[in-house]
């Protein structure tokens, strides 16, 4: 399970900050409301993360990160059939109610297929959601996956990022060239935090205080450093559901992924979510 290793494997993760996985081993991915609706309706709020939307290339490794756009479209319409609305970083950690059905919509990276392939569907339900933008590689490709011997998809530009802002959709900061933040030194780690925050502001005139951690990596020094550097908010990649106890800056997610879900896994999730 390589794409669940390298992103949700951080020391987020490990470490835990005082949450509590109902479901444990379930928590992790998610596909369709129905084997979520249960431990949703016991309170807190849900955030989705997704990195790419549609078809996959020819020689892609971490296939988990592909949703594709007919599940997407499913994803989107049973959330809206529900009764589900959207909300943004800063209030999923708000007092709120059992059942209260507000779920967040995360994308990493900026991927210009979110942009082609995305955009419809939320607005058909009146969606919003959150891009995490590399600042330094605004129209150029993932560089950093790249390097690990994935394949090439190109990133949104200025302008495709201004049409996705002017869909009523928001933009936070996903540091400048996508390290990982607790393996090089913390005045560098400040540089990629600060520097993305002020050049999204720059390029776009929008306030960017939503901040996600690059692979969920983080540590207290890193966070500290985002919290101090003007943001309101941080993404890790640590599953579980948003409560208000919760840190505003150790927000976390569920993984949407396209999954060949078989009936034989099927019946694990079942009798996990009933065995609670
Ligand atoms: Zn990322």
């Amino acid at each position: 399970m390589p794409a669940t290793a390298t992103t949700t494997d951080s020391i987020a993760s490990r470490a835990g900050d005082g949450h509590r996985d109902p479901v444990p081993g379930v928590a992790a991915s998610y596909t369709s409301l129905s084997l979520f609706r249960r431990w949703f309706a016991g309170g807190g709020v849900p955030a989705l993360m997704y990195h790419k939307l549609g078809p996959r290339p020819k020689g892609v490794r971490l296939r988990g990160l592909y949703v594709d756009a007919a599940l997407f479209r499913r994803q989107l319409g049973e959330l809206a059939a529900s009764g589900y609305s959207t909300v943004f970083p800063e209030s999923w950690t708000d007092e709120d109610t059992a059942d209260s059905r507000r779920i967040g919509l995360t994308f990493d990276d900026g991927f210009e297929n979110v942009l082609r392939h995305g955009l419809g569907p939320l607005s058909v339900h009146g969606f919003q959601a959150i891009q995490y933008l590399v600042s330094g590689l605004l129209g150029k490709t993932n560089e950093w996956e790249q390097r690990q011997g994935e394949a090439v998809e190109r990133l949104m530009d200025v302008s495709q990022v201004r049409e996705w802002l002017g869909a009523g959709h928001r933009i936070g900061a996903h540091t400048r060239s996508h390290p990982w933040l607790t393996r090089i030194p913390l005045a560098e780690a400040r540089e990629e935090i600060r520097s993305s925050k002020a050049m999204l502001e720059d390029a776009f005139g929008v306030p960017v205080l939503d901040f996600c951690y690059p692979y969920g990596d983080w540590n207290p020094a890193v966070r500290d450093v985002v919290m101090e550097s003007g943001f309101r908010t941080a993404c890790t990649t640590a599953s579980g559901l948003n409560r208000p106890s919760g840190h505003r800056f150790q927000l976390r997610r569920l993984t949407a992924r396209h999954t060949s879900l078989q009936w034989r896994t099927l019946g694990a999730w079942l009798r996990l979510l009933w065995a609670r």
